[in-house]
């Protein structure tokens, strides 16, 4: 592993700091310092010495809600999407582990150094597959360039609950059962849980999003056995009601809650939850779903909820869903009207506490260097800053730069803006 001395950078800290004109330092997987650049200083033997020539380094992106093995979702148009499903349904484990690898260098080359994956094809052409577990252990072991990965494995929900038969879900009712698939994750590699406390959006009608999935006890049981091995826990929670019993379950993060009310949000604020909205995914179900959807969706008034979660200090979390990009993401919570300083936290400091990563997310000595240089400031515009990506290092090692010929892959520049 070696040093990287970044000098005269403008550092966005990752906790709400900016600092400008600054040398960052790298030693092995961790910044080693920050601080104003001292002339004379020698530079050890071996240090990749980078002008930064004033662009602005921050950490890498975190997503907070994002699976892999669902990029699909994001280029399939709304009229091929049962067919789409039927398709990757039918998909073999290879192809499946396959397109997840391709997309964790996809994001990689994005800025994007670490992804919470939320549950992968349990099973594929009849054979069980753990998809985001073996991608988070082939990226750990360098087979393959990608974030790093925290895998929940399988997602658990009830008996035909939201995710089957498409998205990789471990069956399970009753508290008891519920115990034996959070203990079952665990065994098979899981890092954090996920539940399902409501149906969702991507089989309407077939499921709705006002409809509860779990009661109290089964979603405490499940929260009870997560944190019994200091494992996080989140849910999918769409209605009123599954947010504040999920709540009142012990569960540490709410995804979504795209039907939540203004006390939902207070509930959050007053059981210290934290909260990833994916606001882009809500952006696009109120433009592109059948009718009766789209009504329900956009008198729920979610861009309010997030703004209130915000104005509340609810930790809220950047996280894409598998449907856009980070830079996507972003821009919507930017559209919602919350401080761009907030949206980028939420993407990096906030995100490392949200997914239970005391060693990531900000530039400070002893953290993790996961970093990107932009060459312009993000704080004045995200999309211009994320289209002059230059370098993404992750734990200390540069994998993606513009000009390195020693960095084995280019920056990608960001799509066009998926409605
Ligand atoms: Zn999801």
């Amino acid at each position: 592993m070696a040093r990287i001395a970044f000098h005269n950078v403008n550092v966005i800290d990752g906790l709400g700091g900016v600092i400008r004109d600054m040398t960052v330092t790298v030693d092995g997987l961790s910044i080693e310092s920050i601080g104003p650049a001292t002339p004379g200083v020698e530079t050890p033997p071996g240090t990749l010495i980078v002008d930064g020539r004033g662009r602005w380094l921050m950490p890498g992106l975190i997503n907070c809600h994002y699976h892999l093995c669902d990029k699909w979702l994001r280029s399939t148009p709304a009229n091929e999407y049962e067919a789409a499903r039927l398709s990757r349904l039918h998909a073999t484990p290879g192809a499946h582990a396959l397109d997840a690898a391709a997309n964790a260098t996809w994001v990689l080359r994005q800025g994007v150094t670490t992804v919470r994956d939320l549950g992968g094809p349990g099973s594929a052409a009849g054979q069980e597959m753990y998809t985001n577990v073996d991608i988070r252990d082939a990226v750990e072991s360098g087979e393959i360039a990608g974030p790093r990965v925290i895998a929940s494995r399988l997602m658990i929900a009830m008996t035909g609950g939201h995710g089957t038969p498409w998205f990789g879900v471990r069956e399970a009712d009753g508290p008891d059962e519920i115990r034996k698939a959070v203990r079952e994750q665990l065994k098979g590699g899981a890092d954090c849980i996920k539940i399902m406390s409501t149906g969702g959006l991507s089989n309407y009608p077939h499921e709705s999003p006002d409809t509860d999935e779990y009661t109290l006890e089964e979603l405490s049981a499940g929260a009870e056995e997560a944190h019994r091995f200091n494992r996080l826990i989140t849910t999918h929670a769409m209605s009123d009601s599954a947010v504040r019993r999920a709540i009142r379950a012990g569960v540490d993060t709410i995804e979504h809650a795209f039907l939540t009310t203004p006390e939902g949000v207070r509930a959050m604020a007053d059981g210290g939850v934290s909260f990833v909205p994916t606001a882009r995914v809500a952006w696009r179900m109120v433009r592109n779903s059948p009718p009766a959807l789209a009504a329900l969706l956009d008198g729920a008034g979610h861009p309010d909820r997030v703004l209130e979660a915000v104005e509340l200090g609810i930790p809220v979390g950047v996280g894409t869903d598998s449907r856009f990009t980070m830079l996507e993401e972003m821009e919507t919570l930017v559209e919602y009207g919350v401080p761009v300083e907030t949206v980028l936290r939420g993407a990096t400091g906030t995100a490392a506490a949200i997914c239970g990563l005391e060693d990531s997310g900000v530039i400070e000595p002893g953290k993790r260097a996961d970093l990107v240089l932009l060459r312009t400031n993000p704080l004045e515009g995200l999309r211009s800053a994320f289209q002059g990506l230059e370098m993404v290092v992750k734990a200390g090692e540069l994998l993606v730069a513009s000009d390195h010929s020693d960095a084995p892959l280019r920056p990608l520049p960001p799509p066009d803006p998926l409605v």
